[in-house]
């Protein structure tokens, strides 16, 4: 069985830009804490890592296909230093009119890499900050982590909440050794 944790980018491996702002160049990158590890655990897990990110810069003309993939490979470069990174890395090109599959909260993307890597859903996680990402892992059967300051209020449909990444990495191996073999009664 090939499980998954699916990753948003900006607001959970660098640091999301004011609303109506997107980080475009590799100046605009801050690494949020503890990313890289995150993921490493996950890969020890028996994870795949895919990066599921809605880059509706590029349908406004603020950045190319070309652009946005050199400066994803400066960001994977700058991130694992060699180690293993992502298994994959997706995006939405598109704006959210006209409507796409591939949008978040569509699940589009993680059906995609569902298909791509034979991924069972309902055994794989999204983690993202905001509630589209929620509600993508919603749509695709995945259980779902949203990240947000703790202190601060928001509803969500998300099964768990988590104040960073590694705190969602806590909550998601922690699950995983529970659920561990399951014992006999005797
Ligand atoms: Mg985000
Ligand atoms: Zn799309």
């Amino acid at each position: 069985m090939v499980r998954a944790v699916f990753l948003d980018r900006d607001g959970v491996i660098n640091r999301k830009m004011p609303e109506g702002r997107y980080v475009t160049s590799w100046a605009e990158v801050q690494f949020l804490p503890g990313g890289a590890e995150a993921v490493k655990r996950f890969h020890e897990a028996g994870f795949l890592v895919l990066l599921v990110s809605n880059q509706r810069a590029i349908a406004k003309g603020l950045v190319t296909r070309h652009g946005l993939e050199s400066l994803h490979r400066r960001m994977w470069q700058e991130l694992f230093r060699g180690e293993k990174g992502f298994d994959g890395v997706y995006y939405c090109p598109h704006d959210a009119d006209p409507p796409c599959g591939c949008r978040k909260p569509q699940p589009g993307m993680l059906l995609a890499a569902a298909q791509d890597r034979g991924i069972d859903l309902t055994a794989s996680w999204m983690v993202g900050d905001s509630e589209s990402d929620v509600e993508a892992g919603r749509r695709a059967g995945c259980r779902t982590i949203r990240i947000g300051l703790l202190d601060v209020r928001f509803s969500t449909s998300a099964d768990e909440v988590a104040g960073s990444l590694q705190e969602a990495a806590n909550i998601i191996l922690a699950m995983e050794s529970a659920a561990g073999p399951i014992p006999t009664c005797h």
